[in-house]
């Protein structure tokens, strides 16, 4: 290829260009950076020298001379109630949403960091008024998943029930289960009222919303016990066998004293001794443990606590079966001090480790829950005491 003239004039021009390029673009800045608040400069030098306070002071400056710098504002704002100081984050939003010369949109936005600040100050009526504004437009998901929030802190259940369709209608994951939980506390609600009807009512439409509905098995067993129909008791909890045996634990004991009630032990024996063929519970044989001491003698219970240690070997198994052992020495020869010891020492660890615990957050509570009070999570609390540390 032949080198003309010209081609030698390339090399220069580029060099001109981008010498021009970047005047041009260090002009802009200049002019640019004169328009910026002198306040925002600082708070950068401070943010810098990791002096966070400082740069906020500094920060707090520029949006209160210059009232255009939105994006501040809204950093700002979100920055605060990070940090947990709300009153701030509130007068931030507050100001943006009392606006008038505002886009629809920047109001919008400000109004559902307002909900939030006052949803995190525990304002939940005011926080309710603000999310109840967004619920149509770009923010009304967001405001219908916080207005749920706050009808379940609040145990508005009624209206609970209809922000999770609307949420369904929106296209948001099925909230059937939740809805379920909604009815069952409707219905416990009623029962404790002693509107059997209104509970029985409630009870249909958490099976609608979930047909294996543990709690409602359960709840629907506890009615019809209260109402003194014992044999559609056993019937409706029985219906957690195969809709979600994990949760057989937790109706043991009521099978358990309906059966006694209608003067079937054995039957319950039968039963519970069943569940644990199927499945390891620590719980269960406790339950069943203490019914066979009852009704066949420590013999027999000894028996199924050491054939369940074998299998299933838990602290809990071995508690049981110490207490046997101990039982049936203090009625032959007299009890022996160092086993009565060494049962006391296992049972006070069992008594100190067994917990319900959350599979999502790990809380830990002696007692079960439906919801996690720590998570607020639904069904996520094992139906079955665990040993931990
Ligand atoms: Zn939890």
């Amino acid at each position: 290829m032949e080198l003309e003239a010209w081609h030698l004039l390339v090399i220069p021009l580029f060099f001109a260009f981008g010498w021009m390029a970047a005047r041009v673009d260090i002009r802009h800045v200049m002019q640019e950076s004169r328009a910026v608040p002198r306040s925002y400069f600082k708070g950068l030098n401070y943010l810098l020298n990791e002096q966070p306070d400082q740069a906020i002071e500094a920060f707090l400056e520029v949006t209160r001379l210059d009232p255009d710098t939105l994006e501040l504002h809204f950093a700002l704002g979100a920055l605060f109630r990070r940090r947990g100081e709300l009153d701030r984050a509130i007068r931030i939003h507050q100001s943006l949403v009392d606006r008038a010369d505002l886009p629809q949109e920047q109001r919008m936005k400000a109004l559902y960091g307002l909900g939030e600040d006052f949803l995190k100050a525990g304002l939940l009526d005011r926080a309710e008024d603000v999310f109840r504004r967004l619920e149509t437009g770009v923010h009304a998901r967001e405001a219908l998943r916080n207005l749920l929030q706050i009808q379940v802190l609040t145990k508005d259940w009624q209206q609970a029930v209809v922000t999770a369709r609307r949420l369904e209608k929106l296209g948001c994951l099925s909230q059937n289960a939740n809805t379920a939980h909604y009815y069952c506390e409707l219905a416990a609600a009623a029962m404790l009222r002693g509107d059997g009807e209104g509970a029985r009512a409630h009870l249909e439409l958490a099976f609608k919303e979930n047909r294996r509905s543990a709690r409602a098995c359960l709840l629907l067993g506890d009615l019809e016990a209260q109402e003194g129909r014992d044999e559609s008791a056993i019937a409706a909890w029985r219906r957690i066998e195969d809709n979600n045996p994990t949760f057989l634990p937790i109706i043991a004991e009521r099978l358990i004293q309906a059966h006694a009630r209608l003067g079937r032990h054995e039957q319950a024996v039968r039963l519970l001794q069943g569940y644990l063929d199927q499945r390891a519970s620590p719980d269960l044989l406790h339950l069943l443990f203490q019914t066979v001491a009852e009704r066949q003698g420590w013999t027999v219970a000894r028996e199924l606590a050491g054939a369940e240690m074998k299998r299933n070997p838990s602290l809990r198994a071995l508690d049981d079966y110490l207490q046997a052992s101990n039982a049936l020495q203090a009625s032959s020869e007299g009890e022996r001090v160092e086993s009565r010891l060494a049962q006391d020492l296992v049972h006070r660890q069992v008594s100190q480790i067994a917990y319900y615990r959350c599979g999502e957050c790990g809380f830990k509570a002696r007692q079960f829950f439906w919801q996690c009070p720590a998570c607020a999570r639904w069904e996520s609390i094992s139906p079955e005491r665990m040993e931990h540390e």
